[in-house]
């Protein structure tokens, strides 16, 4: 399913938060005649393998904003319970894009390995009540005994192993008397069970590994499943919501917290709901292959502005209240669906049309010569950085008889309904005068290199009298432009779901990227007021400054190619819906 119809309603609804489902379930709880806890707490908890990405996004909004919503606490906790795919990097990147969002978390940041002492005495209670044991079936071999989707799975041999056994072998488990691989320690639940997670779930693995927190100390590490629902309780979560795909461990979580009920801190267990993930077309989220595209320099890292990771979309020139306009326009659903690119790009135009200051910028330039304008003359006019909010004032650009125009503004031979310039029309330059172009001159192969044009000096801020000019073009003058770089990005993808596409003809989804998805352009000039203001610190500033450059659409200054007098600048979002005829 493809949502396109929401996209029309996005603007209209931004300060009050939609009642979903899980505000419902919330309000229920609190009406109840006794309240266990005093405020709701929920939590983030990314597990740090990678860079966030704009699914985080949705569940960032979500357990933040119930948390402000309610007066209540979110914690940012860090899953980290496979330490060979975790890194410090992981975990500075993640808390500076939850704070970039505009969210902070309560208390200190969390991590599931503060929790590992205890995880390992909940396992021996497990033990001890004879809800766990120590299994020596190999990978294949577990795998055999597991069962399918409709046969029930057998009995591992060792799932009677005595009490004092078990507690001998998980403490010799613990003090890396065993080999990677060659135990584990299981859950005793049910292997009929038609939920095959409660088929008797591994809770512990034994694992070698230095871990980014706890280094040495351990070398059996708790499953997710296992950590997840304990580190929960023992933070007083009241709602821990999650991912549809966790719905089938949710009788998991459940059966460990009833069984270490007496060992939990609070008079109350969290309850788990699950809610649909975000999936949108022609991209991916999945941390796993966006680290693939890194890894594989198929872009240039984690934050390339075409990466719908938060980094990539901060550098790309989206602002944190697009994204939060954009996860409050999608909402909070059960029914997984498949979000349109048009609406994201839809939520990134309508901020930036409000909040972008104008400025002008020739792409692809074309010279004009006004030959009735004075040769020496410059004027400075004074245009309005945003056409609707005044409070932003004025710049100054400069007019001068040699001028800059974009190329495809101009047609030797033009359509019937061509509007910009051609021998012998007229057009409005934006802010400026009315001008005809008189002659196109060529060169030795017939492309065309230069304007010879006349203005109309009775037209500044007036229309001309008798005649209707019906087309506006973009122009710098010559003398006083500056250089820059301009990077036209489109989306990575040139498919709506390249995973699928890659499943479908046996291929990588790799091989569905957009080869158009970046063009570098060279040759572009922009207005010099611009230039003029940027400085070292819009390199550090915490969101890059955006402007619209007219009729060419919104552009952000990139923070990591720039340098003073080398400005690189990054098209965050087109100014219209170029894909809609695509994708429609
Ligand atoms: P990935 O598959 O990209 O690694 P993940 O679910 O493994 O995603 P976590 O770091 O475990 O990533 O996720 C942290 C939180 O963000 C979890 O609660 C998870 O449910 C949520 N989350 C992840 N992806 C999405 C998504 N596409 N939409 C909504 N929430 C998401
Ligand atoms: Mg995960």
């Amino acid at each position: 399913m493809t949502d396109t119809s929401a996209a029309t309603n996005a603007a209209a609804d931004t300060t009050s938060p939609t009642v979903h489902f899980i505000r419902r379930i919330i309000d229920h709880d609190l009406q109840q005649p006794s309240v266990p806890f005093a405020h709701i707490i929920t939590r983030f908890p990314p597990e740090p393998n990678g860079y966030l990405h704009i699914g985080h996004a949705k569940s960032i909004c979500l357990n933040f904003g119930l948390a402000e919503q309610y007066q209540g606490h979110c914690h940012l906790r860090f899953d980290d319970t496979n330490p060979e795919k975790e890194s410090q990097e992981y975990i500075d990147a993640i808390q500076k894009d939850v704070r970039w969002m505009g969210f902070e978390w309560t208390g200190p940041v969390r991590y599931a390995s503060d929790y590992f002492q205890r995880l390992y005495e909940c396992a021996v209670e497990l033990i001890g009540l004879g809800y766990a044991y120590v299994c020596d079936l190999t990978p294949q071999q577990m795998k055999d005994y597991r069962g399918t989707l409709t046969e029930p799975g057998k009995n591992s041999p060792y799932r009677e192993r005595s009490v004092e056994e078990n507690l001998r072998l998980f403490e010799e488990m613990k003090s890396g008397q065993h080999a990677e691989g060659s135990r584990v320690l299981r859950a005793k639940i049910d292997m009929s069970s038609g939920n095959i997670n409660m088929r008797d779930p591994i809770i512990y693995r034994i694992r070698f590994a230095s871990h980014h927190q706890t280094a040495d100390q351990w070398c059996i590490y708790p499953m997710y499943d296992y950590t997840h629902c304990i580190s929960d309780a023992l933070e007083g979560i009241t709602h821990s919501l999650c991912t549809l795909e966790f719905e089938d461990h949710r009788p998991l979580y459940d059966w460990v917290l009833n069984i270490l009920r007496a060992q939990m801190p609070f008079n109350y267990l969290p309850q788990q709901i699950e809610f649909a993930r975000l999936n949108l077309n022609f991209t991916i989220t999945s941390k796993r292959k966006l680290k693939q595209l890194v890894d594989e320099h198929l872009v240039s890292g984690w934050d390339d502005p075409r990466m719908l990771t938060i980094s990539g979309l901060r550098r790309r020139g989206v602002s944190a209240r697009a994204l939060r306009q954009f996860c409050q326009a999608i909402g909070i659903s059960k029914a997984d669906s498949v979000v349109d690119m048009g609406m994201l790009e839809f939520a990134i135009r309508d901020d930036w049309d409000k909040h972008a200051p104008r400025a002008l910028c020739v792409l692809r330039p074309l010279k004009v010569t006004l030959t009735n304008y004075p040769a020496e003359q410059v004027e400075s006019l004074s245009l309005s950085r945003h056409p609707k909010d005044s409070a932003m004032g004025q710049r100054i650009v400069p007019f001068s008889q040699t001028l800059w125009i974009d190329q495809q503004d101009f047609m030797q031979t033009p359509p019937k309904d061509y509007f910009r310039l051609s021998p012998g029309q007229e057009v409005r330059l934006r802010g400026a005068y009315v001008i005809r172009c008189e002659e196109a001159i060529t060169d030795a192969s017939g492309q065309v290199i230069e304007l010879r044009c006349t203005y109309d000096a009775d037209t500044l801020g007036k229309n001309p009298v008798g005649r209707k000019v019906k087309g506006v073009i973009h122009w710098v003058s010559a003398a006083h432009a500056k250089p820059c770089q301009v990077r036209l990005y489109d989306r990575l993808f040139a498919v709506s779901d390249p995973e699928a596409s890659a499943e479908a003809d046996g291929k990588n989804f790799t091989d569905f990227m957009n080869p158009e998805s970046c063009q570098v352009i060279n040759t572009a000039l922009m207005e010099p007021a611009l230039i003029e203001a940027l400085s070292a610190d819009d390199l550090t500033a915490e969101q890059p400054t955006v402007w619209q450059f007219e009729r060419e659409g919104y552009f952000a200054l990139d923070q990591v190619d720039s340098k003073p007098n080398h400005w690189v600048f990054n098209r965050t979002v087109t100014l219209k819906d170029t894909w809609a005829k695509h994708s429609g």
